[in-house]
């Protein structure tokens, strides 16, 4: 069967039954707007030359991979690499697709870029590029994340950007998501809300899978290089969807590499306590698109949790329900204690602290790890790295 991955979504911004644009007309106009322009400017020249030097020279990338010997020879069993996103300027994934839409309102004219941020990792990065190309920005975050993720937080300031607090429901991401949209509805035509990943209406899922996916291919171009073959197993964890669909998008033809998503499975999936979207959603709909989701019976989104703040969304990307459906990427959960445990466990073994969104992953190949061969291979994104993450960790721990 030939599967064409990339033609996807359709003009709806549908992938199968999952995506679209399921807000109201006035807003649809504005999206197509957006992908009108971004359609148009992505082929030229000088679009893509500004993006590529400043990937190059502000964000530091490529990145490269790496062979984590010594928590390989730990686990026993299929060695373990790691393609570096966390060593990107700001330290995750997320500046790369901030980038993209920064320089895509400056194109467009607008005035104020604005969004939601969880662990503060899309608020860091989205301030950084827009300090760089001189916008406005207007940071959206939960009272609890603003707690927990507290250098973020001042970083946010640093950088210039209005950060405004979110005291309503559970404090969290969807909250702020909300929030934040609210104040994008004043004045759509000039404001642009910067989605955080491949979430939200028709065309963020396609726009952001885009700037992402050259994690993918480098990652993949970089691994053949070095193993002469494809790794046997390519893992990422999965909040919204971003990391994993730009580490995905170039192995989907390659039918036996067996591609993993990590879900946070919180205080476990017999609890209320988790954010495991795709392992235990049903099929319903959140922020404009149709999609996997948590939800009570009258298909409000129910409150989640994870220990990471930037994974607790109860939806997830269309493209991911739809790979999910057609069996090609396989998702799995990891709870908090054995996020914790692998968040440890690589900071001790390879010197490297990941974020606790990245420590999911890491998580999934250290389970895993042991019941392969040593001829396999397994290849984690380490989406980002865990600064922000290490204080609440070691109050965790009493370190
Ligand atoms: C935000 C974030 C994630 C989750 O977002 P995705 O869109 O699922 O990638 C994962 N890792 C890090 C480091 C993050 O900051």
């Amino acid at each position: 069967m030939t599967r064409d991955f990339l033609a996807m979504p359709d003009d709806q911004g549908y992938f199968g039954e999952y995506g679209g644009q399921l807000i109201p007309p006035e807003l649809k106009a504005i999206m197509d707007g957006i992908n009108d322009a971004y359609e148009e400017v992505r082929q030229t020249a000088t679009f893509q030359e500004e993006l590529n030097d400043l990937y190059a020279n502000y964000v530091g990338r490529p990145s490269p991979i790496f062979f984590a010997k010594r928590l390989t020879a730990r686990q026993g069993g299929a060695r373990i690499f790691l393609k570096r996103e966390d060593l990107n300027h700001t330290g995750a994934h997320k500046i790369n697709h901030c980038l993209g839409e920064a320089l895509l309102a400056k194109h467009m004219g607008k005035t104020k870029v604005l969004a939601e941020t969880g662990a503060g990792q899309h608020g860091v990065a989205l301030a950084s590029v827009c300090a760089l190309v001189g916008i406005d920005c207007e940071i959206h975050m939960g009272e609890i994340d603003i707690a927990k993720e507290h250098p973020n937080v001042t970083k946010m300031k640093i950088l210039g950007c209005k950060l405004v607090p979110v005291s309503r429901g559970t404090r969290t991401l969807k909250d702020a998501v909300d929030s934040a949209f609210e104040e994008y509805m004043k004045d759509p035509v000039n404001f642009l809300y910067a989605i955080g990943s491949v979430v939200g209406p028709h065309p963020f899922p396609k726009m952001v899978r885009v700037v992402q996916s050259f994690i993918g291919r480098v990652a993949r171009a970089l691994f053949l290089a070095l193993e002469k073959k494809l790794p046997d197993v390519v893992t990422a964890c999965v909040g919204g969807g971003s990391n994993a669909i730009g580490m995905f998008t170039e192995f989907l033809p390659d039918e036996a590499v067996k591609l993993v998503g990590v879900e946070p499975g919180g205080k476990g999936l017999d609890t209320p306590d988790h954010a495991a979207t795709l392992t235990l959603g049903s099929k319903g709909a959140i922020h404009g698109f149709a999609c996997y989701t948590l939800q009570d019976d009258k298909g409000e989104p129910l409150p989640v949790y994870s220990i990471a703040s930037g994974l607790d969304y109860p939806g997830v990307g269309p493209q991911h329900c739809y790979l999910k459906d057609i069996g090609r990427v396989q998702y799995e959960a990891i709870d908090d204690a054995e996020c914790l445990d692998a968040f440890m466990t690589l900071s001790r073994t390879e010197g490297i602290i990941p974020a606790l969104e990245s420590a999911h992953a890491v998580a999934y190949a250290m389970k895993i790890a042991k019941t392969m061969s040593p001829e396999q291979t397994i290849l984690v994104n380490l989406s980002g790295r865990g600064d922000k993450d290490a204080d609440f960790v070691a109050n965790c721990l009493s370190l």
